[in-house]
């Protein structure tokens, strides 16, 4: 465990042996209308940009002046293939196999195609386990996955919820549920960071439980894509999807990333949804062929995919391939730790951090409980440009993230805290 010490001197000095510091130059970082720089927590929630992006996208835009339709094969980045350039760059973010990975869509879609084929129920087993505190998308996903199929979505629907007086899971009560319902639950559909609480679950566990029971596991990593390592295909879950404009800064509303594991790549009995996207790759432009899907996570694919939207993804992931998730993780850790570190020196009632303490189960953001409800505080830190979230009911979340935030951010955020609750 680090040890860390109050003052600004520290912080200071904490960047300056920061080997990672360098990367918040490579950030646009947003400015109040004197030119100092925000205090930005909220890649949790938007990612900020890297310059290198307009680059990349002017490339594209370019490439599609010059030439045209000859773009598909003629540009720098031909856009035929253009979504295999970001594959295995996710696959390691994700720890995954490049057949296990791709690019496409947006998460909440990709979740509902996941569930074509990985949510199919019968009569008896039919039943989804998420957790009580889903993401909203998440839950109204699942509801209408359960009506699709002539379910009852309140009857069909189980909540894993935290003890009565606990803000966290606990694994224990996941085992319970699947230990008394197992024979009727068909799927698990789990965030793997919780976006309330940024508690981190232990999927490998998750994926014993279900598939003890013979259920689907799914993962949603919105919050979990680019913030925590990840093992996904040693971890054994079946599908899992995620957004890339939060923690892999791609903007707002781009593309997704979706695995599935290799045990499901070649079998052709899984249902699916298809399109000319999912069809093997030499005869796609033969027009008269019968469909031929592609084994592994591209035959989920359906469309000719954004490149816009293609090429900011790429320029966030040659960032991540340069750091590496391990170089990241390092610092993540020891900057979230000093957060709390110092958040637990204002000894002040008004606040309670809910996200646990143990750094294994969690990533950068931490959630801070203000007593009552009480809005002013983040009303008042967002008037000094500190930028944080609040989520109903009662939760700032603030994650300072490692690629651009510094131990500087961290100090001067608690130092303002310190003023507004005093
Ligand atoms: C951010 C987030 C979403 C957003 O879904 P989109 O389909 O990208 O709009 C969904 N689920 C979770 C858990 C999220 O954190």
């Amino acid at each position: 465990m680090t040890n860390y010490t109050e003052g600004l001197d520290y912080a200071k000095e904490q960047d300056k042996n920061d080997t990672l510091s360098h990367y918040r130059n490579q950030f646009h970082i947003p400015k109040d209308k004197d030119g100092n720089d925000w205090l930005y927590f909220t890649g949790n929630s938007l990612g900020l940009q890297p310059k290198a992006t307009q680059d990349y996208i002017q490339q594209e835009l370019n490439d599609w002046a010059n030439l045209g339709v000859e773009g598909h094969f003629e540009a720098k980045n031909p856009w035929m293939p253009y979504h295999e350039f970001l594959t295995e760059s996710m696959a390691k973010i994700v720890g995954a196999k490049p057949i296990e990975v791709v690019v496409m869509n947006t998460l909440t879609t990709n979740l509902h195609l996941l569930m074509v084929s990985f949510y199919q129920p019968t009569k008896k087993k039919y039943k989804i386990v998420i957790e009580s505190d889903a993401f909203p998308s998440d839950r109204y996903a699942v509801q209408t996955q359960l009506n699709f199929h002539g379910f009852d979505a309140d009857e069909g629907l189980i909540e894993w919820k935290p003890r009565k007086g606990e803000d966290l899971l606990n694994i224990e009560d996941l085992e319970t549920i699947l230990e008394e319902q197992g024979d009727e639950i068909a799927l698990l559909l789990i965030g793997g960071v919780n976006y309330y609480t940024g508690q981190y679950l232990d999927l490998k566990r998750i994926a014993e439980i279900g598939h003890a029971k013979n259920c689907m596991v799914g993962i949603d990593l919105a919050h979990g894509a680019g913030n925590v390592p990840l093992e996904l295909h040693d971890s054994g879950i079946d599908f899992a999807a995620w957004c890339t404009y939060k923690y892999l800064n791609s903007g707002p509303g781009s593309l997704g990333g979706l695995f599935v594991h290799e045990k499901h790549a070649h079998n052709k009995e899984l249902k699916k949804f298809a399109g000319w996207w999912s069809h093997n790759k030499s005869t796609r432009f033969n027009m008269r062929q019968p469909l031929d899907i592609i084994p592994g996570a591209e035959g989920w694919q359906l469309s000719n995919p954004p490149i816009l939207s293609m090429a900011a993804i790429k320029a966030s992931l040659d960032m991540f391939e340069e750091v590496g998730m391990k170089a990241l993780r390092e610092k993540s850790e020891k900057l979230t730790g000093y957060f709390e570190f110092l958040l637990k020196g204002l000894n002040n009632d008004k606040i309670k951090i809910i996200t646990p303490s143990n750094p294994k189960e969690r990533g950068c953001q931490l959630s801070i409980q203000v007593q009552d409800s009480d809005k002013s505080l983040h009303k008042k830190l967002t008037e000094a440009h500190i930028i944080t979230d609040w989520r109903e009911p009662d939760v700032i979340r603030c994650a300072p993230v490692p690629l651009y935030n510094t131990f500087e951010d961290v100090y001067r955020m608690v130092e303002k805290l310190k003023e507004i609750l005093s």
